[in-house]
């Protein structure tokens, strides 16, 4: 299994913060039947990780990995959080895409979606990329206002729902969004998002019984196929998303 976003790398934002804690986020990960992990460390305005020393971060890790005996590889990548000079940055070489593929991740921030995402999405693929908005599901304007993300999923942007949110560690609300997602062809790829191995580790086995429960191995597979195809640079599998329906309030009553 591959888990596509992870804070594994020590001491460069608030995932792992020393390489101790690294190998052991490794050995759960490896516990649950990961053995390839892309490393996603935070770029936004706490932490300022750039593509030349995220590389050097993951060949260290690697080397501590082998040395330790833990049969996990780590590949490079990077959670930006949207800003407007995202594409000047990557023409800079200081965005890095997963993986060195075409696909990248884009983090919203927690309460709104910018004004200004639909263009920058678009300028994105218009540079040969292919962005992945990262957890959707915790985002509170996309709660409160799904069709955002239809039409941006519409308009060629993937997105990846975290394992625990669906298993309901995120609460109820998040556990029922995350289920509208996938059941509406709006999510792409499961990952852990894990920043340690307290309260939030990686959660993928729970996550995958849970949707081979709920909806069959199909969904299983066309997940876990979807991150061996992203790896690879490969397009990867999707459905016509549909839309989110609203629940009406007044059956609550
Ligand atoms: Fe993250």
């Amino acid at each position: 299994m591959i888990d596509i976003h992870c804070h594994i790398l020590p001491g460069i934002d608030d995932g792992a913060q020393t390489v101790e804690e690294s190998l052991k986020m490794a050995l759960e990960a490896e516990k649950e039947g990961i053995r390839t992990i892309i490393a996603t460390p935070h770029l936004n305005s706490h932490y300022n990780n750039r593509k030349p020393s995220i590389l050097e971060k993951v060949v260290e890790l690697n080397r501590a990995l082998v040395e330790a005996s833990i049969s996990i590889e780590i590949l490079v990548g990077q959670e930006p959080r949207i800003y407007g000079e995202l594409v000047e940055d990557y023409e800079k070489n200081e965005i890095q895409t997963l993986n060195h593929s075409q696909y990248l991740f884009i983090e919203f921030p927690t309460n709104h979606v910018p004004r200004y995402t639909e263009k920058l999405l678009y300028d994105l693929q218009v540079k040969g990329l292919m962005p992945i908005i990262v957890h959707p599901e915790r985002n509170s304007e996309l709660i409160e206002r799904p069709e955002l993300l239809h039409n941006l999923v519409e308009k060629g942007a993937l997105t990846q729902v975290t394992a625990s949110s669906l298993c309901g560690y995120f609460g109820k609300k998040i556990k029922s969004f995350s289920m509208q997602l996938i059941e509406a062809n709006l999510t792409h790829f499961i990952a852990s998002d894990a920043h340690n191995t307290n309260n939030r580790s990686f959660k993928m086995s729970e996550a995958f019984d849970f949707i081979d429960e709920k909806y069959g191995s199909d969904f299983v597979y066309l997940f876990k196929e979807n991150a061996e195809l992203l790896i690879s640079g490969k397009n990867i599998m999707k459905e016509i998303p549909v839309q989110i329906k609203k629940k009406k309030k007044f059956l609550f009553f």
